[in-house]
């Protein structure tokens, strides 16, 4: 059988393994085509159907209207920190954002270049431990800005924040998309980079409400326009047709196991298991996040020096548990359960920790 540990990394991350075997598969002959996937012109029908598919699963899983476009794009979730603003800008009206983190800081420096940000709220002082609650927004500002899901930091928003009538919220839901149902109408714009919950690198999946297509300013250059793409369903050029293939497979196995109804419940198991871990260790494992805060995603943590942390992830890479040093701003440790992280993998771990406090208190 093929060697394969329990993966903690953040991202590229750990993919669904019924996802993986399929499309080993099908790599060198592609449902009969005699090619493979990653060899067959985007302008096929083979590829269409795979590309428009991923696109309806999405739709499906999310439950999104029909006002929504859903759009395959590149240069991660860090590109839609420029096209966000971008797209969205209006003459003399600001931008407001909200800085949870690190992914959150560098979506407001971006913003800068083009008009005035205003931050509305912010927990930098407390090292990004907890999401800021009841959180407002003006009137008359061209959008608002969240991160709902703060990978560095271990930390995601359980509320959607409101917003006054006519401003679009947006929202940067690269590490947390699909975890758990929400309400996605009451988001205008959604983007995720793919490598944390949806698939490999290589692809961002935005999600934009049709009617703010037509914002852009007119001199953009074309393939920074989100209504190029929208206009061609994101066939305007080459996409990344592997990317694109892999999300497909691996948001089928979402669906298979019941969607995100069924997702959430798995999560928020592991996620209670890990937290339950540090809870219960009298302070050998000290959470990094705020308890009405924490992740379901990325569960953070420290303990007592870096070398045992340095320990403890070493020993848990040997028994097969991989991936668990935290962010170099955060230090300390950090498990990303993502979607297609399983249960048994997270029962491992917590077993792990458990016996590690043992011999090392
Ligand atoms: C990883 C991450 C990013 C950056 O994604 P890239 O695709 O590497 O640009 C942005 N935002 C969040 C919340 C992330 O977790």
């Amino acid at each position: 059988m093929t060697h394969r540990v329990y993966n903690f990394y953040p991202g590229p991350a750990t993919l669904p393994l019924p996802a993986l075997k399929k499309a080993q598969e099908e790599l060198l002959d592609f449902q009969g085509t005699g090619m493979s996937i990653l060899e067959i012109s985007h302008r096929s029908k083979e590829y269409d159907k795979v590309h428009h598919e991923a696109m309806d699963l999405v739709r499906e899983l999310m439950r999104l209207s029909d006002d929504y476009k859903v759009l395959w794009l590149q240069g991660g979730a860090s590109t839609q920190f420029y096209q966000v603003p971008l797209n969205l800008q209006v003459q003399g009206k600001a931008m407001e954002y909200v800085n949870t983190g690190g992914w959150s800081t560098k979506a407001i420096k971006e913003a800068k270049l083009f008009g005035d940000v205003r931050v509305v709220a912010s927990s930098e002082e407390e090292k990004f431990s907890y999401v800021p609650q009841n959180v407002e927004f003006s009137d008359d500002i061209a959008y608002a800005h969240i991160t709902s899901n703060n990978t560095l930091y271990g930390t995601e928003w359980h509320y959607i924040p409101k917003v006054p009538d006519d401003v679009p919220l947006v929202v940067d839901m690269s590490s947390d998309i699909m975890d758990k149902v929400l309400d996605y109408s009451k988001f205008a714009v959604i983007y995720a980079g793919a490598q944390k919950n949806l698939g490999p690198a290589g692809v961002t999946l935005l999600i934009v409400r049709e009617d703010l297509l037509d914002r852009v300013p007119e001199n953009t250059p074309t393939m920074q326009k989100w209504s190029t793409h929208a206009a061609k369903d994101s066939l305007f050029n080459t996409p990344p047709v592997f990317s694109i293939y892999m999300a497909k497979l691996s948001l089928e196995y979402l669906k298979e196991i019941g969607g995100v109804p069924a997702m959430e419940k798995i999560n928020r198991e592991k996620a209670k298991i890990l937290y339950d871990v540090i809870d219960h260790s009298d302070g050998f494992y000290k959470g990094h996040a705020r308890k009405d805060s924490r992740s379901l995603m990325n569960v953070t943590f420290t303990l007592a020096t870096e070398e045992l942390e340095l320990k403890c992830t070493e020993e848990g890479a040997k028994r097969g548990l991989v991936g668990l040093k935290g962010h170099r701003s955060v230090g300390g440790m950090r498990a990303s359960i993502y979607n297609a992280m399983t249960l048994d993998g997270v029962k491992k771990l917590a077993e792990f920790l458990k016996e590690f406090q043992e011999q090392n208190q």
